[in-house]
């Protein structure tokens, strides 16, 4: 239930415009590194200090406007230059439907083009996040399409679908990010119990292991995490094929711990004014992270943002029910 209040939150249009005109809220500032590249980038060398690598995600969602689109564009490219220019550790995650992927497909493609030809003017690698089943497909597309002429792109597989394996083999030779996946799918496309997803995962993650190109294993969850360990030890995989990665802000000491043992690791560094639909997914994924907006609920902004969610949900079930 309190999952579904999330995801059901996470997707509202009205709640997402709103929050951009607070700032971090709600306990977003824990989990989103800043509102700006240069916030961002301090967040970033202070994690490469302590021998952790970052990509890099320019927040939004909901794009259904040109101009949009091209700010956004316009704000990846401030990134990649800044991470060039600072030397940093660290590499870009984008959202096709943030480049325009819903307004339409070409315009989004020249969008990509232009980052991705940017980014490989510099060696740095571009990973196109994947999104809700409706989305799939084109952002695949898109891939194919820039991967003719460039080598500095990657993407995720997410495991709760059921063509996640048949997706695995066709692009084992990019480097891939593997997931259990974040959005509410139906059953005819994805697996609902999380045994089958975590199964899934699991075997997803082993045959990239021992077939793929690099595998960026992207989980906060303990028992992967030490299930790979210990595959990579008995399999003589070495340490350059493959990443653990966590979101910025989420067990910050196993992140730690992992790279002191060594292991190449990767943090997802989210930042930007428009936080509110991914700082949702984290609440839906985890509501214990709740405990993380309960100091802030006597704010009386905060209070009217969660009366504004509390109600955008119920009218969302109505809704639904008519
Ligand atoms: C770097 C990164 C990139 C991602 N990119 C995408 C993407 O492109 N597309 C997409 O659909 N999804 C993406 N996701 C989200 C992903 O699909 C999952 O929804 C999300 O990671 C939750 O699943 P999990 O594997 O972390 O563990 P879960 O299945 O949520 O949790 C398993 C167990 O791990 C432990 N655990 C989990 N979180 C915590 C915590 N914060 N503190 C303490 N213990 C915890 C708990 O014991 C829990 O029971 C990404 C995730 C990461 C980390």
């Amino acid at each position: 239930m309190l999952k579904e209040f999330f995801m059901g939150l996470s997707q509202n249009q009205l709640l997402n415009s709103t929050a951009k005109k607070y700032g971090l809220k709600l306990g977003a500032q824990h989990v989103v590194a800043g509102t700006n590249v240069a916030e961002t980038i301090q967040s970033i060398k202070e994690l490469n200090a302590q021998g952790i690598s970052c990509t890099v995600d320019n927040l939004g969602e909901f794009v259904f406007e040109r101009s949009e689109a091209t700010t956004a564009k316009e704000q990846i490219l401030e990134v990649i230059e800044a991470i060039h220019e600072h030397q940093a550790d660290a590499h870009i995650s984008l959202k096709p439907t943030q480049l325009g992927l819903d307004i339409e497909y070409d315009f989004c493609l020249e969008n990509l083009r232009e980052i991705v030809a940017k980014a490989h003017e510099y060696g740095i690698f571009v990973n196109f996040d994947m999104e809700d089943s409706g989305h799939l497909q084109p952002s695949f597309d898109i891939l194919d399409e820039l991967a003719k002429k460039y080598d500095n792109i990657g993407t995720v597989i997410q495991a709760y679908f059921f063509r996640a394996e048949e997706d695995l083999h066709k692009y084992k030779d990019y480097r891939l990010r593997i997931v259990k996946g974040a959005y509410k799918e139906p059953a005819d496309l994805a697996y609902q119990e999380k045994s089958q997803i975590d199964q899934n995962y699991i075997q997803l993650i082993e045959w990239h292991l021992l077939n793929g190109k690099f595998t960026s294993i992207a989980t906060h969850d303990h028992n992967v995490i030490n299930h790979v360990k210990q595959f990579v030890k008995e399999n003589n995989i070495p340490n350059d094929k493959f990443e653990f990665q966590m979101l910025y802000g989420f067990r910050k000491d196993m992140q730690l711990q992992l790279a002191r043992e060594g292991y190449n690791f990767c943090t997802y560094v989210p930042f930007g004014q428009d936080w509110y639909g991914y700082f949702m997914r984290r609440l839906a994924e985890r509501p214990q992270n709740v405990n993380l907006i309960a100091k802030q609920v006597f704010n009386k902004k905060t209070n009217t943002m969660i009366g504004l969610a509390t109600g955008a949900f119920l009218l969302g079930r109505l809704t639904k029910r008519k």
